[in-house]
């Protein structure tokens, strides 16, 4: 396919991920229309075209998927049977609801990297809390639920037998606890022609209390081999995947140097979003870029950087309000990303900060002042 920009692009959610995609899609020329269920989604007076509706009912997505050229998402949470018969009836669907179904579910997940001889930490499925209990030999571990967890809501740290009540009754599996030097992420591009790419390794700080990612580091400073081999396994598990579009490989750097994957997610990614103006191609060009089939682009730093994410204060539920953004606009390098949620909750995010320029310690230093001061409260 060569490049038509009036191919009409239909991106299901309609969150922050959304909305930076759109910028980069009128760069392109290209018509975005969106689908979520919040009316107030951040992309909703920002898309070509907004439907209100449910991204996990079948009708409303294969309506949806039937009105646009190439179908996308923002969010795994997604009906996929609708998507396959779109696929079916010969819409391009990027990326493959194979590959969405095969992810979504942390154990098929988990099962995938075995049966691929891609590094992961060991795991057994549980399907209840008494089943769990079962796998003392497991522990400390991690129990996860197969599906709809995200951002740390659906994992939970089971230290000792005293924990295995803190567990899921649901459909879950339990992990060995690694005990990782670093956790860092890899995005992989990849398109139809199967031409690939990826961003230079970022190493990921987590909130304690939150499990989110509080701050990004880019480039990380990890040695050469490391770095080269985290590029190599994130390429390996999107041609695994067989998978077009984008790909964030979340991995754990042991403290014994080895390099094991821990998840994945097909769509552009929270550890990409310093992309947009520390790198030389951002995150949201490369996925269009990718599902359009054209060639990728170049990945390559700019210089370091620093994303911190923007979280609702602790303790404040309600219209959000902002401190301390005018003192940061002062700051050399420093860009704000508001996603226009109106309301703000404790830890939800709400926006995020880079900070570019050339010495990465420097940056870490003003970063970790930025975050105390800005606060988006109620
Ligand atoms: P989510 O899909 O909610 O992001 P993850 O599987 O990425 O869930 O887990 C969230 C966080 O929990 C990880 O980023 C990491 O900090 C921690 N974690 C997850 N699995 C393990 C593990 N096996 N060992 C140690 N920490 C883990």
């Amino acid at each position: 396919m060569s490049f038509d920009p009036n191919v009409k692009v239909g991106v299901l959610g309609g969150g922050q991920l959304g909305r930076m995609m759109i910028q980069s899609a009128i760069d392109l020329n290209l018509g975005i229309k969106v689908m979520d269920p919040d009316p107030n989604a951040p992309c909703k007076s920002l898309a070509n075209e907004f439907v209100n509706g449910d991204i996990r009912d079948y009708d409303q997505v294969l309506s949806f998927g039937k009105s646009c050229d190439i179908i996308t998402v923002e969010i795994e949470n997604v009906n996929i049977e609708a998507l396959e018969e779109l696929e079916k009836k010969g819409k391009k669907v990027y990326p493959q609801p194979h590959a969405l179904k095969l992810i979504k579910d942390k154990g098929i997940q988990k099962q995938f990297y075995l049966d691929h001889s891609i590094p992961t930490s060991e795991f057994v499925l549980t399907n209840s809390l008494e089943e769990l209990y079962q796998h003392v030999n497991f522990l400390p571990g991690v129990h996860k639920l197969r599906t709809e967890g995200y951002d740390g809501r659906g994992v939970q740290v089971i230290k000792t037998e005293a924990d295995f009540s803190k567990g899921f009754d649901k459909p879950a599996l339990i992990e060995k606890f690694v005990d990782y030097d670093k956790e860092i992420s890899v995005i992989v591009a990849r398109n139809e022609k199967g031409d690939m790419t990826t961003y230079p390794v970022v190493e990921l700080e987590y909130h304690p209390e939150a499990n989110l990612v509080e701050f990004l580091f880019s480039p990380s400073g990890l040695p050469e081999d490391i770095k080269i081999q985290a590029r190599e396994l994130a390429k390996k598990v999107i041609s695994s995947l067989d998978m077009v579009g984008l790909l964030a490989v979340e991995m754990f750097v042991t403290k014994q140097g080895e390099v094991i994957v821990n998840e994945c997610a097909p769509r552009t990614h929270n550890s990409g979003h310093h992309t947009i103006e520390g790198n030389v191609t951002s995150q949201f060009e490369q996925h269009l870029r990718a599902i359009l089939n054209l060639p990728l682009g170049d990945t390559a730093i700019k210089g370091s950087s620093v994303m911190i994410n923007l979280l609702g204060e602790d303790g404040y539920d309600g219209l959000a309000q902002y401190e301390g953004l005018d003192e940061a606009l002062q700051i050399e390098g420093l860009h704000v990303h508001l996603y226009g949620k109106k309301l703000t909750k404790p830890f939800r995010k709400m926006g995020h900060v880079t900070l570019v320029g050339q010495n990465l310690n420097d940056l870490k230093t003003i970063a970790r002042s930025v975050k105390e001061s800005i606060k988006i409260k109620a």
